[in-house]
């Protein structure tokens, strides 16, 4: 099953793609892990993506789309995957329709996750993310079990820079101009579907499922 989620930054797409993962056996590709490992560990491409990050602005297509292309031509990902965060661009989609037409295969579900920008503001602001595995929560909706701490690693949880409120409008903004086009492009393809993101974590993965059939 290959798996696309869509929606903004803060939508709750990341918490769905993981269960989805980890329920289907599929790997969770998530474009902004990538981005924020190579960071970490300080190599070229996270050097010219931070850049583009810390203002909230999307990393070029070129930086992007064939490290998107290898990744699914890896084996663990032959069975499918669910993708995080890519495409974000029309021309990313664009990129992705024709790296699986070459391999006869096609996305079977863009799974669009949608959340108001007000709610999103609010929400971002409670969001907490591990200093060193990544993992993702959310002060009042999602807390770890020890407050500060990393459930999945055991280390400390931060307020990423991008996920401050300056930086979340212009990523809506973002957002809205270059990403919410895919929604339509999706529904043309037939294969869009939608689920209201602002209800529980849980009630959102059943009507995901009930979606996958
Ligand atoms: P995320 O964790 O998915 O919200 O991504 C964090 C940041 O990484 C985004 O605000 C972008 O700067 C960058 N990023 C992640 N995925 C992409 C993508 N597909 N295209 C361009 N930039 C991306």
């Amino acid at each position: 099953m290959r798996i696309i989620m869509l929606g903004a930054p803060g939508a709750g797409k990341g918490t769905q793609a993981k269960l989805i993962s980890e329920r289907y056996g599929i790997p969770h590709i998530s474009t902004g892990d990538i981005f924020r490992s190579n960071i970490k560990n300080g190599t070229e491409l996270g050097k010219k993506a931070k850049t583009y990050m810390d203002q909230g602005q999307l990393v070029p297509d070129e930086l992007t789309c064939d490290l998107v292309v290898d990744r699914i031509a890896q084996d663990d990902a032959k069975d499918g995957y669910v993708l995080d965060g890519f495409p974000r661009t029309i021309p990313q989609a664009e990129a992705l329709k024709h790296a699986l037409e070459g391999r006869g295969e096609s996305v079977d579900f863009a799974i669009d996750v949608d959340v108001p920008d007000e709610n999103i503001i609010k929400r971002m602001s409670g969001r907490r993310a591990c200093v060193s595995c990544g993992a993702t929560y959310h002060v009042v909706y999602n807390p770890p079990k020890k407050e500060g701490v990393c459930d999945v690693c055991g280390s400390g949880l931060i307020l990423r820079d991008d996920d401050k409120p300056e930086t979340v409008k212009k990523r809506l903004d973002v957002y809205h101009s270059q990403t919410q086009p895919l929604i339509d492009y999706y529904q043309k393809d037939g294969v869009l579907k939608e689920v209201d993101g602002t209800q529980e974590i849980d009630t959102i993965f059943s009507q995901i499922q009930k979606l996958l059939g």
